[in-house]
């Protein structure tokens, strides 16, 4: 059952109750578990927990946007996954889109996979979906947990819960335009300008294009490909590298005997990493692994590019500056952009400003821990991380909580949000040695299916020969040699930048 229209709620007899504490008018909703959040990372916790849930027992969820697939439905409308596109699911769910293994789907395929993700789930559990609906609070008593939600136009929810998923991920939102003072750029965003519109098309002004991420990198491809003519230029803050995707996803017959798995990459780099070497650390695995276009590059957020797509766009750009963007101002009959070290460049008047600055770890949100003191509310977010992808959280620890194992399993959490504020650099090696080393204790808590029913697991690019060692090292237990140094990684990392990096409190209060 699915309530688009917030206005329009019919609850069906066993749904509807009206709660003390609870004003009159507010529809009480009860289920087994409720999910927020209909992105990639719900819909993951949303497919383990339809494993966990016999037929009667019902599931809700919730999202503020008017449908599911979160994020995609307002990205760009030239992005593409960056991986493989089979590789980017819920569970095991398979896609139906009839394209060779190498394949990056479109945002509009990927929307449709992850609606046909819902389908699948829909067909196998009783599913309550509330959408147009925020969620706002809970509180948990007595094993049931109260939450909160509110519509657009002012009405109240209440969902009774015996568990609560709270799996927004990233909480990205999209770019707004740049806020500038000049009168003589257009400012604009990606997220609502169409690069490819009929204004941008008839006006030969140059593209600044502020940000070298990946939405940087996807916008100045596409100026360049569809406006070849066109001046484009690239502000790219402290430079961005990506895992270049021929070593990482070799195409065709090469995936058989060329190219590195990402597990491979992850291993030895987090054994290289003591907490406090992330400059070597992050030279040693940009110069093996990595493609950039910009003089210097030092920030990596687990993007994957093409050294082809790298080469056409570093020859396509006119200008790359490395410094950050903080306003476009008309001075003197001039326009000049003003950058953050106090560096002013003449832009020609009429100039495009495209807004591609990230969206990644900017959630203001307050920290909260993975697990609830009550042990009944599970919140999959990035100030208590426990692995670096948001939606393998959701998979591996909606299963350790059906499971009743993550309350057991000392995983260690970390503000991811916090640290990348302190330090970019120690950033991304502490997100894997995070990663390497939280997967190894899941990977012993949990049954082998749970494994094998990973879809989203990067290795599955490699033929199964090429696997075996990696499934052979694990079966031998080989992955808890270095547990000692992972740990004592983290506790450096923890120490040096004071961040919140560690075992949740339950754990050190069980001690
Ligand atoms: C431009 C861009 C390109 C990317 N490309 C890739 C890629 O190629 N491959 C890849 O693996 N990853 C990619 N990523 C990372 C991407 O964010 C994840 O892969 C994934 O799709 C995000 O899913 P999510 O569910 O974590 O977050 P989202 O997609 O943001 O979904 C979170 C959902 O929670 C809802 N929500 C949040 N707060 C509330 C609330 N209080 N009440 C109700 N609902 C709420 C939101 O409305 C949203 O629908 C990309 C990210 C960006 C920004």
């Amino acid at each position: 059952m699915t309530h688009n229209d917030p206005g329009m709620i019919e609850m069906s007899d066993d749904t509807r109750s009206l709660h003390s504490g609870v004003e009159m008018s507010t529809e009480v909703v009860r289920c087994d578990v409720a999910v927020v959040g209909a992105g990639q990372t719900g819909i993951n916790a949303l497919f383990v927990a339809g494993q966990y849930l016999s037929r009667d027992q019902k599931l809700v969820l919730i999202d503020s946007r008017k449908r599911g697939g979160g994020m995609w439905l307002d990205a760009y409308p030239y992005v593409r996954l960056h991986q493989p596109h089979r590789l980017f699911t819920a569970g095991n769910i398979k896609w139906t889109l009839d394209r060779a293994r190498s394949y990056l789907a479109t945002g509009n395929e990927v929307l449709d996979h992850l609606e046909h993700c819902l389908d699948v789930i829909r067909q196998q559990v009783r599913l309550e979906e509330f959408f147009g609906w925020t969620f706002d609070t809970h509180e948990e008593i007595d094993g049931i947990v109260r939450v909160r939600c509110s519509s657009e136009d002012g009405r109240h929810l209440v969902i009774e819960t015996k568990r609560l998923i709270k799996a927004y991920g990233h909480r990205i939102v999209p770019n707004d335009p740049l806020t500038v003072s000049s009168k003589r750029v257009r400012s604009v965003s990606p997220n609502s300008w169409d690069m490819r519109g009929a204004e941008m098309r008839a006006s030969d002004a140059p593209v600044w294009v502020i940000g070298g991420g990946k939405t940087g990198m996807d916008t100045a491809d596409a100026l360049i490909t569809d406006y070849p003519e066109r001046e484009v230029n690239l502000v790219a803050g402290s430079g961005t590298w990506f895992l270049s995707r021929e070593r990482c996803f070799p195409a065709g017959a090469r995936r058989w005997w060329s190219g590195t798995s990402i597990t491979n990459i992850i291993r030895e780099a987090a054994l290289r990493f003591d907490g406090t070497n992330e400059t070597d650390v992050d030279t040693w695995m940009r110069t093996r692994y990595g493609t950039w276009l910009t003089p210097h590059a030092s920030n990596f957020r687990f993007a994957v590019l093409s050294e082809f797509e790298n080469d056409r766009i570093a020859a396509g750009l006119n200008q790359v500056v490395m410094d950050y963007v903080v306003d476009a101002v008309d001075r003197n009959g001039a326009t000049e952009l003003v950058f953050r070290s106090g560096a002013t460049k003449p832009i020609a008047p009429g100039s495009w400003i495209v807004n591609c600055t990230g969206y990644i770890l900017q959630d203001h949100h307050p920290y909260e821990p993975y697990l609830s003191p009550g042990g009944a509310v599970l919140s999959i977010h990035t100030r208590s991380a426990t692995l670096t992808i948001q939606s393998y959280m959701a998979y591996f620890m909606t299963h350790l909580l059906f499971l009743g194992k993550v309350g057991e399993i000392p995983l260690y959490e970390l503000d991811m949000v916090d640290l990348a504020k302190k330090s970019t650099a120690a950033f991304h090696p502490t997100a894997i040695s995070l990663s390497h080393y939280n997967a190894g204790l899941i990977a012993d808590g949990v049954p082998a299916r749970v494994l094998l029913d990973f879809g989203l697991d990067q290795d599955r690019w490699y033929p199964l020969p090429r696997r075996a060692a990696n499934i052979a090292r694990h079966a031998l237990g080989r992955h808890r040699i270095h547990r000692d140094h992972h740990r004592r990684t983290l506790d450096t990392v923890r120490d040096r930048f004071d961040v919140r990096c560690g075992p949740l409190e339950i754990f050190s209060a069980g001690k």
